[in-house]
């Protein structure tokens, strides 16, 4: 089990809190014994406690840890023949693994979209395995041929059976209903709607819609009825996007051919989008194309919705669209590129920022608790070595983030190497 919390008070560090882009440059950052910031501000005219731990970070910049609101943590791409050769366990392992290797990346929080049972969150939270804070979707709803049903013409199916990830393949809204029932029984705490054909999906094309709005909307209900965080929309084509958004789904995830009348929905209902560039280039890279982990017709889809993605996007955050980050990750995958990623594609280094952390925590339900620096919150913080701000391309290396605090514990510390 981990140690107790001790408090502390980070010195040195420039602070940027996730809400404002004026940066603190001498700042003091104090936790207390429960793991929370009891202080943050300038050095100049914040009290210290002498009695406490105290961590020097000069030179670097003291960040809200990163909430990742779309992640795989069971996932790995792999050739088919390595696929057929999991069982649950390492499905269990892999997935407690890749957990771990975020939060050290200094994801402090994470939305799972889809494959990973409640019993990963649980570990997590117990403290047993050093993991991001994690809310899970247990296994996405498809139709029949849809983007979630793993079913080939050869009749064989790779897909691992575990009692907690129970079948999310439904056709009608009796069967959608009872299918998001399962999911909530098994401990969901969102509901991931393939609600569009995608791009490792052999039978679908991005641009196919699938479910019904009727279909879509009885999923919703059945969340709202729960009292679950919510739903979410695995939505590329342009229809699919707007019957998520009209059935009152929370948040549209990757949303490649978005219109302007797409948009509009995303402003009127105030749904985030969730745009997901990491995943892009995985599937594009020509390493794991020659290694047989993407296959060759995946890529020309990624490549066609990428084309689209970057003007979309782009219109989208001119137009007010409020973005949060997901990336997609699994295991391999470094989460922290997102930002980089989305400050160039529009948004700008400050709002990727504020995507990585109060706007995912907004999108949680966890505003409260996470996604700034803020008296009262959770200390989950990083620093970094550098200004983000002005060198967003930082994010993209994995030498620059060099400290990572959760819940007031050190769960990093690369200072000096
Ligand atoms: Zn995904």
């Amino acid at each position: 089990m981990p140690a107790p919390v001790r408090p502390g008070v980070f010195v040195g560090a420039r602070l940027l809190d996730g809400l404002s882009p004026d940066a603190i440059a001498d700042g003091i950052l104090v936790t207390d014994d429960q793991g929370r910031i009891a202080a943050a501000g300038p050095a100049a005219r914040t009290a210290a406690p002498g009695d406490v731990d105290r961590i020097d970070l000069t030179g670097l910049t003291v960040l809200p840890g990163i909430v990742d609101c779309h992640v795989h943590l069971a996932m790995r791409l792999e050739p088919v023949h390595d696929q057929a050769q999991r069982s649950a366990t390492d499905l269990v392992v892999r997935a407690l693994q890749t957990g771990r290797e975020f939060l050290e990346a200094g994801v402090t929080t994470v939305r799972d979209a889809g494959y990973t049972p409640a019993g990963i969150k649980r570990a997590f939270a117990s403290g047993a395995f050093p993991g991001p804070r994690t809310q899970v979707s247990c296994q996405p709803l498809s139709q029949t041929g849809g983007h979630g049903d793993d079913w080939t013409p050869s009749g064989m199916v790779v897909m691992t059976e575990m009692s907690d990830l129970p079948s999310g393949i439904a056709d009608g809204v009796d069967a959608v209903r009872r299918a998001a029932r399962l999911q909530i029984r098994a401990g969901a705490d969102w509901i991931k709607v393939m609600a569009t054909g995608g791009v490792l999906s052999a039978a679908d094309t991005p641009d196919a819609s699938q479910f019904t709005i009727d279909e879509i909307r009885a999923i919703v209900e059945e969340a709202r009825a729960a009292g679950i965080k919510g739903t979410l929309a695995h939505a590329e084509g342009t229809a699919g996007i707007k019957n998520a958004l009209r059935a009152g789904i929370s948040s549209i995830e990757h949303g490649d051919l978005i219109d302007d009348e797409g948009i509009d929905l995303m402003l009127e209902r105030d749904v985030p989008l969730v745009p997901t560039f990491s995943i892009n280039f995985t599937l594009m890279d020509a390493g794991r194309v020659a290694r047989g982990e993407v296959p060759p017709w995946a890529v020309e889809k990624m490549k066609y919705l990428f084309e689209h993605q970057q003007g979309s996007f782009r219109h989208a955050v001119e137009r007010g669209v409020r973005v949060v980050m997901g990336t997609d990750s699994f295991n391999g995958m470094y989460p922290p590129a997102e930002l980089a990623y989305m400050a160039e594609f529009g948004l700008g280094p400050h709002r990727a920022i504020q995507a990585a952390t109060i706007e995912g925590a907004r999108l949680l339900g966890l505003a409260d608790q996470i996604g700034s620096l803020e008296v009262g919150k959770q200390a989950d913080l990083i620093a970094v070595s550098g200004d983000p701000l002005a060198e967003p391309e930082l994010w993209r290396d994995p030498a620059r983030i060099v400290f990572v605090v959760q819940g007031g514990r050190v769960v990093a510390d690369r200072r000096g190497a």
